[in-house]
């Protein structure tokens, strides 16, 4: 009842959610209150929080002590919902009108210290690279994010199994990653077919990683055929080894089986392999 009389008042200011936008707003105040608790704001932190929509998750960072508050937004017709909201704290925040993925977020003045997000689930993986190679050089320890249920877990993978990613064992190599709350479609408006997860990401090691080009190769290479070995994935790729002969004696080197898969490695082996082929 209470969701039906929301919907019609939604209609009446005319924003319907967008699909395309990935808009499947939060309705439910604990949720978004759960989000800042894990955030631990206070009084030094720069937040940046993407994609505010109606400014349910904004009015509760709001709410925190943080010094300042950037928020990037790329459907202008939630003017009407954010502007006054903003108007209202002026001196602390700071509201971007566009794409996420094309804002230079290196330029955010002063650095966001921590990130919040119910981001469109369509672009988590980019959005979250981005974040980890232009802001955590920057001084961004904690990120705290809604994603798809299947995309938390496949980030929190460990090795052997085959949700192991590039992006998971980055972050693994940074720091933390934990699945803090799984958060049914109902809490949502409109629900979304799957479920959800609050993720919490905490960076404390190796900062300036994701921006390392050869690092993001060596993942993408190793990871481009899943069903092939590490050893076949590297070997195709000459630039890396000179032949198949060179990779197969760098695995021996490592302790590592020639028919182990990326998969199965950890984030010692992967720092390790990493390091001799700079040495290359
Ligand atoms: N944070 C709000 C909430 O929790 O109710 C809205 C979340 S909704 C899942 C995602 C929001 O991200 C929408 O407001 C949408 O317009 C915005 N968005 C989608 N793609 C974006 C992009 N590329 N850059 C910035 N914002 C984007």
């Amino acid at each position: 009842m209470r969701d039906r009389s929301f919907r019609q008042t939604e209609k009446g200011k005319g924003h319907g959610p967008k699909k395309s936008l990935g808009q499947n707003f939060l309705i439910d105040p604990n949720i978004t209150r759960c989000m800042v608790d894990y955030a631990q704001i206070g009084e030094r932190d720069v937040v940046l929080e993407i994609g505010p929509g109606r400014g349910m998750l904004t009015r509760e960072i709001l709410n925190s002590p943080c010094s300042f508050l950037h928020i990037i937004e790329i459907d202008k017709t939630l003017a009407p919902f954010l502007e006054p909201l903003l108007k209202r704290h002026e001196t602390r925040t700071s509201l971007i009108w566009g794409d996420v993925l094309t804002v230079n977020l290196k330029e955010l003045s002063p650095s966001p210290t921590k990130v919040l997000a119910n981001i469109p689930y369509n672009i988590t993986t980019p959005l979250i690279w981005q974040i980890l190679e232009h802001l955590a050089p920057m001084g961004t320890k904690e990120l705290v994010l809604m994603l798809q249920l299947d995309l938390a877990e496949r980030l929190c993978a460990k090795p052997g199994t085959k949700d192991r990613s590039p992006l998971g064992i980055t972050i693994e190599r940074m720091g933390q990653v934990q699945i803090a709350k799984k958060v049914p479609p109902s809490v949502f408006w409109p629900a979304p077919k799957v479920e959800s997860a609050i993720v919490q990401i905490l960076l404390d090691k190796n900062y300036d990683l994701a921006s390392k080009r050869p690092w993001r190769r060596l993942l993408k290479v190793a990871f481009a055929r899943r069903r092939k070995t590490l050893m076949n994935n590297l070997a195709c790729v000459y630039d890396f080894f000179k032949d198949r002969e060179q990779a197969y004696g760098l695995l021996k080197e490592l302790g590592l089986s020639p028919t182990v898969r990326a998969e199965e490695l950890n984030a010692d082996d992967w720092q390790r392999l990493y390091e001799h082929i700079l040495t290359l």
